[in-house]
């Protein structure tokens, strides 16, 4: 039935880059077959999923959105695509997004415009945009994003869904392609709170192929979404985080997106949480920090493509030496935006310029970390708006960088400091999604699956 909504739908929509359609028939097959034999099949047996396009899978083309990875196929599959594949699902195929997830509307990825199913000249936010508007078209039941600023809260957010980035290090980063690899974290995208859940127990605990993996039980996600249904929050403490849309601070807020905010703040006290705004200064200082430690770990990261290992290699005909076929290559593989951070993060890094731009970005990284410390001695969670605006029109913040850097107002905190934030749907401004935040201490992902779980 996906296949055949993929066939009808995805043309309009471009939400895959690549549709596994003949594997995935084969796998639903095979779990036919083994139920009809009466063997053990696992948790998920046969339920489809989508993955975003840097989530390397063996065999099937993986491309991080940009032309410099176009034609690879991966040799191994990452630690999350193998668990899931080990739990049952079947793959429908690889989600569009912006070139190396750097972005907030998808309208970055190398190959196609993604759509969003509300509003066709609409973005379906970004990075993960292709995710997003796989499962909120039905294209998909659930898939997988990543969220190193908030590309998985934010396309949540503007279409409908459910979106979780989990506590840094509690999910593998083993094969996953990098963008900034000290924020970089993979995470569900559901229509529900239950599947967001679910998913995140088949993808997450330890992995001894990521050095940064937390070896921590993860557990409870599921049960704490259950337990959030039935509505009572009694006992809970609930911050409001006056930086994100509070009093003061609402320049570039939508009247909508902060009158649905209040709605869902307003349940919350009704379902017996106990609420109180919370001030965390440094947040104001999170978009400028990002932006430097971000575009800084990328301009590293992404020195690894230089036409000989992977994908495309250009002027390789004998005229030119190593260097030029280096330099070529990475002039017409990356776009304008990933070249944007390279040279943004090589000048950060750059020697006389790294005390002032990048070893103070990661100064205020930690108060950030500061603020959300103090702030969960009194509070349990903290919420936000996830977005300050709805779905923006496609094409209308491609010239001006700084304005889609503004999607990530609310999001970018709990990424710096390494915590795990849900974005959970409050209801519509004029007839488009608005997704609420909820963000948790480390390891404290169970919290915000139940207090998302008591608003859905
Ligand atoms: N939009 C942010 C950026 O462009 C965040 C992206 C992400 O989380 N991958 O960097």
């Amino acid at each position: 039935a996906h296949l055949d909504r993929i066939a009808a739908e995805d043309g309009a929509l471009g939400a895959y880059l690549h549709v596994e359609r003949d594997s995935a028939l084969a796998a639903a097959a095979a779990v036919d077959a083994a139920r009809a034999a009466g063997d053990e099949l696992g948790p998920l047996a046969g339920v489809p999923v989508a993955l975003k396009d840097l989530v390397v899978t063996e065999g099937v083309p993986t491309t991080s959105g940009s032309k410099i990875l176009e034609g690879w196929r991966p040799p191994y599959s990452a630690t999350i695509a193998t668990r899931l594949a080990e739990a049952g699902t079947v793959l429908l195929g690889k989600t569009n997004m912006d070139e190396f997830a750097m972005g907030s509307s998808t309208e970055n990825s190398a190959y196609q415009v993604t759509r969003n199913p509300w509003d066709r000249d609409r973005i379906p936010g970004g990075s993960s945009g292709g995710s997003s508007a796989a499962v909120a078209g039905h294209l998909a039941p659930w898939s997988i994003g990543t969220d190193t600023g908030g590309s998985i809260r934010q396309p949540a957010a503007v279409t409908g869904l459910v979106g979780h980035k989990p506590t840094y290090g509690s999910v593998s980063r083993y094969g996953l392609i990098a963008f900034s690899s000290s924020l970089d974290q993979a995470g569900p995208m559901a229509r529900t709170v239950l599947d967001a859940a679910v998913m995140h127990e088949v993808i997450g605990g330890h992995d001894p192929r990521d050095s940064t993996s937390i070896d921590s039980p993860l557990t409870g996600l599921a049960a704490a979404a259950r337990a959030g249904a039935a509505g009572d929050l009694r006992g809970l403490r609930v911050g409001v985080v006056r930086e994100l849309g509070g009093d003061g601070h609402t320049e570039g807020y939508e009247d909508g997106v902060l009158a649905r905010t209040r709605e869902a703040v307003e349940l919350l006290a009704s379902l017996g949480a106990e609420v109180v705004e919370v001030s965390c200064p440094s947040f104001d200082l999170a978009l400028p920090a990002y932006y430097l430690i971000a575009p800084s770990e990328a301009s590293s990261n992404l020195s690894r493509y230089e036409g000989v290992r992977f994908g495309l290699r250009v002027g390789d005909d004998g005229s030119h030496d190593l260097d030029e076929v280096m330099a070529l290559t990475r002039e017409q593989g990356f776009g304008p935006e990933v070249k944007r951070r390279i040279i943004l993060g090589t000048y950060a890094l750059s020697s006389g310029l790294y005390d002032a731009y990048y070893a103070q970005a990661q100064k205020v990284r930690t108060l950030i970390a500061r603020d959300f410390t103090a702030a969960f001695t009194g509070v349990d969670v903290l919420v936000s708006p996830t977005t300050p605006t709805v779905a923006f029109p496609i094409g209308s913040r491609v010239e001006d960088p700084i304005a889609m850097y503004a999607a990530d107002l609310c999001t970018l905190p709990a990424s710096l400091a390494g915590l795990p934030a849900i974005s959970v749907p409050s209801g519509l401004s004029e007839g488009l999604p608005v997704g609420f935040q909820v963000m948790a201490p480390a390891l404290a992902d169970d919290r915000c699956y139940r207090v998302a779980a008591a608003l859905e």
